[in-house]
């Protein structure tokens, strides 16, 4: 059942017949002028997913630079995420959603968290579906036991679980199993997140398959994640780095080197949920 990932075309399909570029963009914290600079040298490099919610204010910005690009519409991705304090009213906020990113449909909606309403706010994003609002639906910071209970309430199947996932926290239990569902699995800080950047790029370990392949620290991290079937949205707002980012596809890990990185696993969470 798990989804392969296509290394040609850098792309996977999804169980919605939709297919996803397996790298893009996180915009969690990049506001105003950064992000919609940030969005646009990801576009112009090739950059062709883009993650934002709501919560982050700036799905306007993310959808202007998707109109500046140039790029058809059809080419990019954009993931958007409903917040739990959205959920008694999802229609609206769908609506919302729509109308900040002026792209004419969202190609990913997810429920941020789980909670209160969460059901009732997949429902809406369900006939937003088949409204043709919405092409592809999901959920983040989901887990087993929360899967378990969500999914025999609702009728399409997730397309995608974003959850937190670094050599620092791996959810090695937690991916194969939604994998084995058909459901796409989504790393969110992929790098260790702000503030833990620093101690993650300079592992010992990872520095020195780094060095190994002629790449940098990020890359392998995120080429680790790929070849785990976990797709990566790495923050950032320098072009450098942008850049640094999407060249994941010109080296491989061995079985040896992805072993070291398993084993760095300290089920350490950078955030709460
Ligand atoms: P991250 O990607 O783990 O790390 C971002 C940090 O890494 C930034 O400080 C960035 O600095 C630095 N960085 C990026 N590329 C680098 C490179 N090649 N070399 C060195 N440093 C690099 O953290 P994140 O952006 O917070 O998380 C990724 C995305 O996941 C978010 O943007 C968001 O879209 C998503 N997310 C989702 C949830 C959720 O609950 N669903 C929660 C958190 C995040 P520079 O700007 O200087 O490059």
């Amino acid at each position: 059942m798990e989804r392969v990932f296509d290394f040609g075309t850098k792309t996977v399909t999804l169980n919605s017949g939709y297919k996803m570029p397996l790298n893009g963009i996180g915009t969690y914290s990049l506001t105003g002028n950064i992000c919609v600079n940030s969005v646009s040298e990801a576009l112009k490099r090739g950059v062709r997913l883009i993650d934002t919610a709501y919560m982050y204010h700036n799905e306007a910005e993310v959808g202007e630079a998707v109109r500046n690009s140039g790029i058809p519409r059809s080419e990019i991705f954009v993931i958007t995420k409903l917040y739990p304090n959205q959920f008694s009213e999802p229609e609206k906020a769908i609506d919302e959603a729509l109308e900040k990113l002026g792209i004419q449909y969202i190609d990913m909606l997810l429920l941020h968290h789980p909670g209160t309403n969460d059901v009732k706010a997949y429902k809406a994003m369900e006939q937003a579906v088949r409204e043709g609002k919405i092409r592809s639906i999901g959920l983040s910071n989901w887990y087993i036991e929360e899967l378990e209970e969500f999914l025999p309430q609702v009728s399409i199947t997730p397309a995608l679980v974003q959850n937190e996932i670094h050599p620092y926290y791996q959810e090695n239990d937690v991916i194969p199993y939604i994998q084995n569902l058909g459901i796409v699995v989504q790393g969110w800080y992929p790098l260790g997140g702000r503030g833990h950047t620093a101690e993650l790029l300079g592992d010992e370990t990872i520095s020195s398959i780094a060095a190994a392949h002629g790449k940098s620290s990020a890359q392998v991290i995120l080429r680790w994640n790929l070849q785990k079937g976990v797709v990566v949205i790495p923050g950032s707002s320098n072009p450098a780095h942008i850049q640094e980012n999407t060249e994941l596809y010109d080296f491989e890990l061995t079985d040896e080197e992805m072993n070291k990185i398993n084993a760095l696993d300290r089920n350490e969470k950078h955030d709460w949920y």
